[in-house]
């Protein structure tokens, strides 16, 4: 059974590596954000409690993902263990979760700011579909166009510079004391982001002491 945490601010490609690893190593990817998202998309109650909040730039509370955290782990629906990604997020809750699971490492995906900055804002999202496109590493074929739809393609709306600086500061308030009290552990393994994603999933392992990763071939 092993146990990871994946911790880095948005745009780190967290959420790739997690799923990643989990894939071959038959892990349970508990990602914060992707269960957000599905209450978003069936609109519940917290979906909309979710849309208003990252319309106006803001994070979701940290006693709410507590609340959805804590009911997905309680699942025990992993056998092979679990990465999570996007929790703790507060030094409570990471001391919380110290004392209930044995945690084989946590891995940090380390990017600067203004790296963070240019990829962030680079993101556009169909208005029609909701399909992701990224400027620099998913350009759409004609611009401003969705390749699968052909709907208008618009920045998000919590993507302005004023809400990501926001969002970085918060993040760094937050997650800098998490990390540290992980640090003392000796728990952390930090992972330059910068590369491409095989070599930084590679690194990933390394580290841990887990076996190579192996791409998919690609599709003939
Ligand atoms: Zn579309």
């Amino acid at each position: 059974m092993r146990k990871y945490v994946i911790m880095g601010v948005q745009g780190s490609g967290k959420g790739t590596q997690a799923t990643l690893l989990a894939a071959d190593l038959d892990l349970t990817h508990i990602s914060v954000g992707d269960i957000f998202r599905w209450h978003v998309k069936q609109h519940t109650k917290l979906g909309a409690q979710v849309r208003r909040l990252v319309a106006a730039g803001e994070l979701v509370g940290d006693d709410l993902v507590e609340e959805v955290v804590g009911e997905r782990l309680r699942q025990h629906d992993w056998n092979y263990g679990f990465v999570i990604d996007g929790f703790p997020r507060n030094r409570r809750q990471a001391e919380f979760f110290l004392e209930s699971y044995d945690i084989d490492g946590v891995i940090h995906l380390d990017l600067p700011d203004d790296e963070v900055r240019r990829r962030v804002l680079a993101r556009r999202l169909c208005s029609r579909c909701g399909m992701d496109y990224n400027l620099i590493a998913h350009r759409p074929e004609v611009e401003g166009r969705c390749d699968v739809c052909g709907g208008e393609l618009v920045t998000r709306a919590d993507d302005t510079p004023e809400a990501l600086a926001r969002r970085l500061r918060d993040h760094h308030d937050k997650i800098d004391p998490v990390l540290e009290l992980f640090r003392r552990k000796e728990y952390v393994t930090t992972v330059d982001a910068r590369g491409d994603k095989a070599s930084i999933q590679q690194t990933i392992r390394d580290r841990l002491g887990l076996p190579p990763y192996t791409a998919p071939a690609p599709a003939a």
